[in-house]
C-alpha cells in the first residue's frame, strides 16, 4: 500500500498550496492513482479517441498548458511528473472533470454545447486550476486510511455515477466508499480559487475574456432551465451567489460587447461532430436527416447550416446510407467556401465517409487535396512535410492505405508503396508522440501488412503500454520473443536489433507490472 501520509507528501517536495490545509498526496502517489483510474477509463467502450475533436480539444488545452507553466501556476515539476492529457468521454451530458495525476474527462456534450474555444477554455482552464492548485491532491488525502485501489473504485464509481444511477452503484465498492463520495466535491473556496486561477490562464493564453462570461451566462440559463440531468457539471460546480458576484466583478475586465458569443463555421462543424458522436443511437442519428430537411435551416445563419449538413453527412454514414451522406456534403461544401478551416474538416469528413463506404481511392484522392491544400504555397521540403504533419490526415492515410492493401501501386521490394510511405510516416509519429495508442495500433497493423511480425508485435505491446494496460503488453512482448527464437539461425541483422529492442522493452514494462500490481 502506498504510503498517503502528509508527512510522505512534504517529502515528495509537492508545491505548498495556497489555500489553508498543507496536508496534499505527494505528486507520484497522486500520478499512480490517475493513471489506475486512466486504465479503467480507457476500456470503457464509452472512451473515445477521436482525431478530428481530440485534435480541437488540443488546440485549446496546449495554451493553457503553456500559459499555466509561464504564470508560474504549474511548477516543472509537477508540469514533468503528470501525465497532462485529456480523455474525451461519449456522454451527451455537460460535462468535464479534473482527475488525479493530470488526467481530465471531457464529455462530447460540453464541446456540443459550447460555442467557440474561448467558452471551451474557461471550463478547461478551471479544471486545470483544480490540478495546478492541488485541489484534488487535498481531497484525495482526505481519504488517507483508504488503500489506493479503493479511493479508485470510489472515483469511477463518482464517474460512472454521472452518466447512470445504475451503473454508479455496481460499481462503488462497499459502504465505507459511498460514505465517502461527497468528500469528493471541492470546497466554495477551491472553486472560487479556480475560477480566479483559471481566468488568469485562459487569457494569458490569448482567450478572449468574453468566453468565461458567456460560458457562465450559458451555465446559469441551463441552470434555471433544466433540471434533467443534462448538466452534471452545475452540479458539481453550483452557481453559488460568490462566483457569481465573482462573475461579475470580472466581467467588467472582459471586453464590452454582446454577451452572446458568435458561433463560428469551424467551431460548428466540431460541435455537429461531438453530437453525432455522443449519440449513435439510429433514431438520433435519423433524425440529424429531419433538421436537414426542415423548412426554416436556409434562413439560418451559415454556421448553423454548415453545423446540420455535417452532421446529416456523419449521421447517414453512420446508418451506411451512402448516397444519403454524399448530398449532405455537397450542401456542407457550398457553406464552407473561402473558411480554410473549415474547408479542411468538411474534406476530412468527405474522406472518412468514402473510406467506411468501402472507396479507398476515393478518399484517397480527397486526403490529397487536403495534402495538397497544407504544402501551398511554395516548395516543400521533406522536413517541412513531417513538421505539418497533422494527426487526423496522418490516422486516414493510414486507413486508406490498410483498405487498398496490396492491391495499390507497389514498391520496388514488391509491397504497396503507400502501405510502406505510411509506415515510415507512423514510426516519425509514435516517436514523437510514444503514447498515441491509436497510432501504435495502426502502426501495428500497417506493418503486419509488411509482413513484419516481429515489428508489429512490438506495435501492438506498446499500444497497450499507452493505454497503461501492461499484462496485456507483457503478452504481445512474450509472442514477439518466441517468433524471434523460432527464426533463431537464419535471422537477419535488422531483425537482431529488433529482438533486443523487444527484450530491452519487455523487462521495463514486467517492472511497471509489478509496480502497478504492488501498489494496493
Ligand atoms: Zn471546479
Amino acid at each position: 500500500m502506498a504510503d498517503l501520509s502528509p508527512a510522505r507528501a512534504q517529502s515528495t517536495g509537492a508545491q505548498i498550496p495556497t489555500l489553508g490545509d498543507t496536508s496534499t498526496m505527494g505528486s507520484s502517489d497522486e500520478r499512480r492513482l490517475g493513471d489506475r483510474i486512466a486504465r479503467e477509463i480507457y476500456r470503457d467502450p464509452d472512451y473515445l479517441d477521436d482525431p478530428v475533436l481530440a485534435e480541437y480539444v488540443q488546440g485549446v488545452w496546449q495554451p493553457l498548458l503553456a500559459a499555466a507553466r509561464a504564470r508560474g501556476d504549474l511548477s516543472p515539476e509537477l508540469a514533468e511528473r503528470f501525465a497532462w492529457e485529456v480523455m474525451l468521454g461519449r456522454d451527451r451530458t455537460v460535462n468535464a472533470f479534473a482527475l488525479p495525476g493530470g488526467y481530465l474527462g471531457v464529455h462530447l456534450g460540453l464541446i456540443a454545447v459550447v460555442s467557440n474555444r474561448d467558452e471551451l477554455a474557461s471550463v478547461l482552464g478551471h479544471e486545470l486550476s483544480h490540478v495546478t492548485q492541488r485541489h484534488i491532491s487535498r481531497l484525495m488525502s482526505k481519504q488517507g486510511q483508504m488503500a489506493p485501489w479503493m479511493i479508485g473504485a470510489m472515483v469511477l464509481g463518482a464517474l460512472a455515477a454521472g452518466k447512470s444511477a445504475d451503473a454508479g452503484n455496481a460499481l462503488i465498492v462497499g459502504g465505507q466508499a459511498v460514505a465517502a463520495q461527497n468528500q469528493l466535491n471541492f470546497s466554495r473556496d477551491m472553486e472560487r480559487e479556480a475560477d480566479r486561477v483559471g481566468f488568469g490562464i485562459m487569457t494569458e493564453a490569448g482567450f478572449k475574456a468574453q468566453g468565461f462570461v458567456s460560458m457562465f451566462d450559458k451555465l446559469q440559463q441551463a441552470s434555471r432551465l433544466t433540471d434533467n440531468g443534462a448538466y452534471p457539471y452545475l452540479r458539481s460546480h453550483p452557481l453559488t451567489t460568490e462566483r457569481i458576484a465573482d462573475m461579475q466583478a470580472r466581467q467588467g475586465l472582459a471586453a464590452p460587447g454582446p454577451v452572446k458569443a458568435p458561433l463560428t463555421l469551424e467551431h460548428a462543424l466540431v460541435a455537429a461532430r461531438a453530437r453525432v458522436l455522443s449519440n449513435v443511437d439510429v433514431d438520433a442519428l435519423r433524425a440529424w436527416q429531419l433538421d436537414a430537411a426542415s423548412a426554416g435551416l436556409s434562413t439560418q445563419a451559415a454556421p448553423r447550416q454548415a453545423g446540420v449538413w455535417y452532421g446529416a453527412a456523419l449521421a447517414a454514414s453512420q446508418l451506411r446510407d451512402f448516397a444519403q451522406a454524399r448530398i449532405d456534403l455537397e450542401h456542407l461544401r457550398g457553406l464552407v467556401t473561402g473558411d480554410a478551416s473549415a474547408t479542411r474538416l468538411a474534406r476530412l469528413l468527405q474522406a472518412e465517409i468514402a473510406l467506411r463506404a468501402g472507396d479507398a481511392a476515393g478518399a484517397q484522392t480527397v486526403l490529397n487535396t487536403l495534402l495538397t491544400a497544407a504544402a501551398a504555397p511554395g516548395a516543400v521540403t521533406a522536413q517541412d512535410q513531417a513538421s505539418t504533419t497533422r494527426r487526423p490526415e496522418l490516422l486516414l492515410a493510414a486507413q486508406i492505405a490498410l483498405q487498398a492493401g496490396p492491391a495499390g501501386p507497389t514498391d520496388p521490394a514488391g509491397g504497396s508503396a503507400a502501405i510502406a510511405a505510411v509506415a515510415v510516416r507512423l514510426q516519425t509519429w509514435v516517436a514523437a508522440h510514444p503514447r498515441d495508442a491509436q497510432a501504435w495500433q495502426l502502426l501495428s497493423s500497417v506493418l503486419g501488412a509488411q509482413h513484419q511480425t516481429l515489428r508489429a508485435l512490438r506495435a501492438d505491446a506498446e499500444a497497450q503500454v499507452a493505454r497503461l494496460d501492461y499484462a496485456a503488453a507483457l503478452d504481445r512482448f512474450k509472442a514477439a520473443q518466441a517468433v524471434s527464437h523460432q527464426q533463431h539461425g537464419g535471422q537477419a541483422a535488422a531483425d537482431h536489433i529488433d529482438a533486443s529492442i523487444i527484450d530491452t522493452r519487455q523487462r521495463q514494462v514486467q517492472s511497471l507490472l509489478k509496480e502497478q500490481t504492488l501498489d494496493r
